[in-house]
């Protein structure tokens, strides 16, 4: 199948309220093109450099998102037209987003990144650390960011048990920030989890955003 019909096919599965990312990280860029013609809008990029190139070669209101592992150096390049970074683990990455937010003039979207992966080598913070970012006094003076929810990955396994532990496990960290330090955020709605072999799973546990990428652009040649 094609990218649009893979892409018709996925919005009939996927709830109204969910929201959709298409992960183009490695595609070439007729490919996102495509699905922008099919109506797509969202698109996750997980490399710097590859998303910087990209950016310019598509239409302007594309909403990116960043997915990936962000250094500090360059959040600069991405400050000016990101539209969510969803993979935020620390204080100082945030320091730095909201420093370049202010130089713009902007407010930038962000998710705190979680490890809720049973395995150890994902990226992300548990609670506890989470905790101490939030509960810090640098957090409070930042002016220009929005946090705007959780983000997530499950461990690769064919063990449907463990990824909906993995995914409950995400939608509690959410329902406890949101109760705890969040309440009165209007912007702290989203859980980002799910991808192209395990979307269904988080949508059952409360995924407001999913991160799809072969099951719309086919597999990834690295
Ligand atoms: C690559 C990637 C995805 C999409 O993966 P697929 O299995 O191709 O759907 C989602 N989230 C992140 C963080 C990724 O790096």
């Amino acid at each position: 199948m094609g990218i649009n019909e893979n892409l018709v096919q996925m919005k009939s599965e996927i709830p109204a309220h969910v929201k959709l990312v298409a992960v183009s990280k490695t595609m070439p860029v007729n490919y996102l093109l495509e699905a922008y013609e099919a109506g797509q809008r969202i698109f996750g990029e997980n490399k710097a450099q590859e998303i910087i190139n990209k950016q310019p070669l598509l239409p302007a209101d594309i909403e990116w998102h960043f997915i990936g592992h962000l250094q500090t150096n360059k959040v600069k390049y991405l400050a000016p037209f990101i539209g969510m970074i969803e993979t935020v683990d620390s204080l100082k990455l945030l320091i730095e987003i909201d420093r370049q937010a202010v130089k713009l003039g902007r407010t930038i979207n962000c998710l705190l990144e979680f490890h809720i992966a049973e395995e150890a080598t994902k990226f992300g913070l548990d609670m506890a650390d989470a905790s101490e970012i939030i509960g810090s006094p640098e957090f409070r003076d930042l002016k220009n960011i929005n946090i705007c929810g959780v983000m997530g990955m499950a461990t690769f396994t064919g063990d449907i048990e463990q990824i909906h532990r993995e995914f409950s496990h995400l939608r509690q960290i959410f329902t406890h920030l949101k109760k705890e330090y969040f309440s009165n955020n209007i912007h702290f709605k989203e859980i980002s989890m799910g991808m192209s072999g395990d979307y269904k799973l988080a949508i059952e546990e409360g995924s407001t955003m999913v991160r799809i990428g072969s099951a719309i652009f086919g597999e990834r040649n690295y």
